[in-house]
């Protein structure tokens, strides 16, 4: 069985708790081992990042770049087997696992040549005054399970590139394909700027609470977002909180059904539905609602369930077992107030944790499976008549992740898509995300942006410089 070490100051070490499983879940056997890191060794981990900083702080924006373009090309070569790695740890197809790589270094790229000016806010004959972004020091990453890889490049390449060192934590459920993304970084910085480590129970809380550590970047559920919060609070640690979604989309009448399914089909299970700004509820205008409802079923039935690993499988397992009774639990639900499985609806007779893409018609505001996040591949297929008030149900809610709108009238489209109270609103798409595009909700979904010259904001603190000049 493969085992994985944890990465401090430098070197690839043990944990001192001994080691953890990590299941694959397309067979729910153990496929690897992870260690398991005692809170001694996060310290050394903030320790020798706190040293690092001292000069890495003071790197040229031309080095970090040039470390950054390496780490892409590292990323780009060893693309195959961390995908593979990916499918097994996480259960998504090797495709998609591989475009995870893939974007994974084409963001690290595009991180490398942000540029992080100073800013002239005032030059007269009497005074200069200027605006400095400076690192903050040392950061943690605090990623979720679904997608490991790319989450962690997200959250580790703009700290890198704002001249900061940076303490990994990825989930345990998905541990591996992050230390090997910490190995290839590793080759690229000097001892201490990436460190990563791994464990159970209580490891994400020592961190949040450290007082070591300036930021947090965490992306994963609202709950354990605001406890983070609170254990941020003891020295202020700055915070960017990526939270869960409930993004609604919105069909207008008109829509031209057979166009508009396949993306929309895909915006709600990519990733077996397991991606934070997946399109949650469908609202359909009534007039719509069959032709819909009967195309993305025929779109589901299609689909090849299976073990990512296999050729022509185009649909995995969920993640994890708890995941899975999460989503048994909201369908079981939903039957039970009358909802109608068009698809789907009963988890395949396997060990593996595999639950086929499933369509839930005739529900509605107020029961769970429209009410809360499912994070998993199930759809729920909402009808509506009037616009005011599917817009008043798109907005209920604590969630202000995305949201959606699709109609053949693109202006009427965008202005109603501009009254959802999301970070995020689309046209005709939806879980769009580019590396120069800042993203990041709203409400309970959480607060900060990752991505474009915002996101890499984030990763700095400011100092202003007012200097009075000599007098004439
Ligand atoms: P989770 O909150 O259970 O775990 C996320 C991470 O936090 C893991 O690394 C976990 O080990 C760690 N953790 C657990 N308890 C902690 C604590 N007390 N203090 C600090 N860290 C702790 O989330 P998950 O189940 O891994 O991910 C699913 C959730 O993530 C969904 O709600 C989804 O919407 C959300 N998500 C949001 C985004 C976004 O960008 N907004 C992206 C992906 C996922």
């Amino acid at each position: 069985m493969d085992s994985y070490k944890m990465l401090i100051d430098g070197r690839q070490v043990d944990g001192e708790n001994g080691v953890f499983d990590v299941l694959n879940p397309a067979t729910a056997a153990v496929f690897a081992q992870c260690p398991s890191g005692s809170l001694a060794q996060l310290d050394q981990a903030v320790k020798a990042a706190q040293a690092a900083f001292k000069t890495w702080r003071y790197s040229s924006h031309a080095q970090r770049q040039e470390r950054l373009l390496a780490i892409a090309a590292d990323i780009e070569h060893e693309a195959e087997p961390l995908a593979r790695l990916i499918v097994q740890e996480q259960g998504k197809p090797l495709e998609l696992a591989f475009s995870e790589v893939m974007g994974a270094a084409a963001w690290t790229r595009y991180a490398a040549g942000q540029e992080l000016s100073v800013e002239l806010v005032e030059e007269t004959p009497t005074q200069r005054v200027e605006l400095h972004r400076k690192p903050l020091g040392v950061v943690a990453s605090i990623t979720p399970w679904n997608w490991p890889f790319m989450i962690a490049v997200w959250h580790i390449m703009p700290a890198l590139r704002a001249g900061n060192c940076v303490i990994s934590k990825p989930s345990s459920l998905t541990p591996l394909s992050t230390l090997g993304l910490a190995a290839i970084i590793a080759r690229h910085v000097p001892h201490g700027v990436i460190n990563c480590v791994t464990g159970e129970q209580g490891f994400g809380s020592a961190i949040t609470a450290h007082p070591g550590i300036q930021k947090i970047v965490f992306t994963g559920s609202t709950a354990t977002g605001q406890s983070v919060m609170r254990g941020a609070a003891s020295n202020l640690k700055r915070l960017t909180l990526e939270l869960g979604g409930n993004d609604a989309g919105i069909v207008l009448p008109g829509t031209p059904v057979d166009e508009v399914a396949e993306a929309i089909f895909q915006a709600a299970f990519l990733n077996m539905g397991q991606t934070c700004a997946a399109l949650k509820r469908l609202y359909i205008h009534e007039s719509q609602y069959q032709a819909l409802a009967d195309a993305l079923t025929q779109i589901a039935k299609r689909q090849v369930v299976g073990n990512g690993l296999e050729a022509g499988v185009t649909f995995g397992p969920v993640q994890n077992l708890e995941q899975l009774q999460w989503v048994e639990a909201l369908v079981a639900d939903a039957r039970a107030l009358g909802g109608r499985v068009l698809c789907g609806g009963e988890r395949l007779p396997t060990p593996g944790f595999f639950f086929p893409p499933t369509l839930v018609a005739d529900v509605t505001d107020g029961h769970r499976l429209v009410d809360e996040e499912q994070f998993g591949p199930v759809l729920p297929l909402i009808a509506y008549r009037d616009i005011e008030d599917v817009l008043r149900r798109a907005n209920g809610g604590d969630m202000g992740l995305g949201g959606s709108v699709w109609g053949p009238d693109v202006e009427q489209a965008q202005a109603l898509a501009s009254r959802l109270e999301s970070g995020v609103a689309w046209v005709n798409c939806h879980a769009q995300i580019q590396p120069n595009t800042p993203f990041g909700g709203s409400k309970m979904s959480g607060f900060g942006v990752e991505f474009g010259l915002e996101g890499l904001l984030e990763f700095t603190g400011q100092q202003l410089l007012f200097v009075r000049k000599a007098q004439q």
